[in-house]
């Protein structure tokens, strides 16, 4: 066991340091608080390498390991939080999907151009009636021809991306739901009224009117929805390091505002009240540190297990957020205004207790890990 990063991951991040530095310290506040996804910024990260970390070199990603990628998100959100969105969004999730799952022709017309920061992927997963219930879903694929017919809704996507990884029921039960890749463009496909997050980004349902999905867009056929959630506990790990950056950020700020603001006629820092704030939150940043290393390195090692990831990422949303909270107290009316982004990233860490997989349950998941048994979170059958 060794606690200290490898030389290789320590010019790893000092590299990505200096790229943030340079490159996007400068507009953090303005790109923050702008509703358009930062073109900008992702082409400037394909450029950097910081798209696809973990994706193989033959997939056009850098081959690294999941450990870079949270570096990566680390060491981003230290001078642009927003952009460390696009860190994230370009490592985790919906592409790690498409590098894993989607054919040579899918990958090129799907996966690449995202790599070169060219297009946004949005999820289509949870629908009105299934939020942490995701697997009662009922958008349908019907067959017709070689292709499906996709009918139903969902909620909470991205209104503004390109393409969409839309999760559908081919048949009954959780055997029965796959996915498909669509285009913002297909026949039948629309987008509901916008509105917005407590974030400021914007969401919307979406609809499928009969659009009509060739079999070359077929990710995950029937049965696929399984085979992913079960090799993919990795990406939690993604969430969990943005929320867990977000509170750094935030703690970083306060530490300087503590230093510098003066009551009293004395330095905040000298008041004990605050100290110990920031003693708790000292606390919270290393355990959730650590446990979020453990989870990326032990999956890094082919040992993505269940019970570290959703441990990691219960500790660092929580500690994102209850950091975030008390580093804007100590930065008093300043703290709530917008002229920092404390403000910003309290309401962005907010929201990831929630999405991925909400606190509750993550708890019921580490339960059902302690008690080595299922628990079944349906009402018992007559
Ligand atoms: C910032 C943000 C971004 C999102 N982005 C996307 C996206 O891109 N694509 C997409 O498809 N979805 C997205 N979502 C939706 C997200 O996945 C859902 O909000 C989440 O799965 C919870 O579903 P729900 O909102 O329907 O809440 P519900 O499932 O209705 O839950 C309501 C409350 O009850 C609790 N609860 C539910 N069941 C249990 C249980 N068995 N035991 C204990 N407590 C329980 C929940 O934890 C929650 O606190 C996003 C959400 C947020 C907040």
């Amino acid at each position: 066991m060794d606690f200290r990063l490898t030389e290789e991951q320590q010019a790893f991040r000092d590299s990505v340091a200096a790229f943030a530095r340079r490159e996007l310290a400068d507009g953090a506040l303005e790109r923050a608080h702008r509703a358009e996804f930062p073109h900008g910024v992702a082409k400037k990260m394909a450029q950097a390498r910081l798209l696809g970390i973990t994706i193989p070199e033959r997939d056009g990603g850098a081959g690294g390991t999941l450990m870079d990628a949270v570096l990566a998100i680390e060491e981003v959100a230290r001078y642009c939080p927003r952009s460390a969105d696009v860190v994230q969004e370009g490592n985790f999730g919906a592409i790690r999907v498409l590098a894993h799952f989607a054919t040579g022709d899918q990958k090129a017309r799907y996966l690449a151009p995202l790599l070169r920061g060219e297009e946004v992927i949005a999820v289509g997963m949870t629908e009105p009636d299934a939020g942490s219930a995701t697997t009662d879903l009922k958008t349908t694929a019907t067959p017709d021809g070689a292709g499906f017919r996709i009918n139903g809704s969902k909620v909470f996507p991205n209104p503004h991306a390109d393409q969409y990884l839309v999760y559908v029921r081919y048949g009954p039960g959780v055997a029965g739901i796959g996915s498909v890749m669509l285009r913002r463009s297909a026949a039948g496909f629309s987008i509901g009224k916008i509105s917005k997050f407590m974030s400021g980004n914007d969401w919307a349902p979406i609809f499928f009117d009969n659009v009509y999905v060739p079999p070359e867009d077929v990710l995950l056929p029937a049965g696929g929805f399984k085979k992913q959630i079960e090799g993919f506990n990795a990406e939690r790990i993604g969430n969990a390091a943005r929320s867990l950056a977000y509170g750094r950020y935030c703690f970083e700020a306060a530490r300087r505002y503590a230093l510098d603001r003066k009551q009293f006629g004395r330095p905040l820092c000298e008041f004990q009240g605050l100290q110990w704030k920031f003693a708790d939150m000292k606390v919270k940043l290393d355990a959730a540190q650590l446990l979020l290393y453990r989870a990326a390195t032990n999956a890094d090692r082919g040992f993505p297990a269940a019970d570290e990831t959703t441990v990691a990422k219960l500790m660092c949303n929580q500690a994102g957020f209850e950091i975030a909270n008390e580093s804007l107290q100590v930065m008093g009316g300043l703290g709530y205004t917008q002229e920092t982004l404390v403000e910003y990233c309290l309401r962005r860490s907010r929201g990831w207790m929630i999405a991925g997989g909400s606190i509750e349950m993550m708890k019921n998941r580490l339960a059902e890990i302690v008690f080595e048994r299922r628990f079944s979170q349906r009402p018992p059958r007559a």
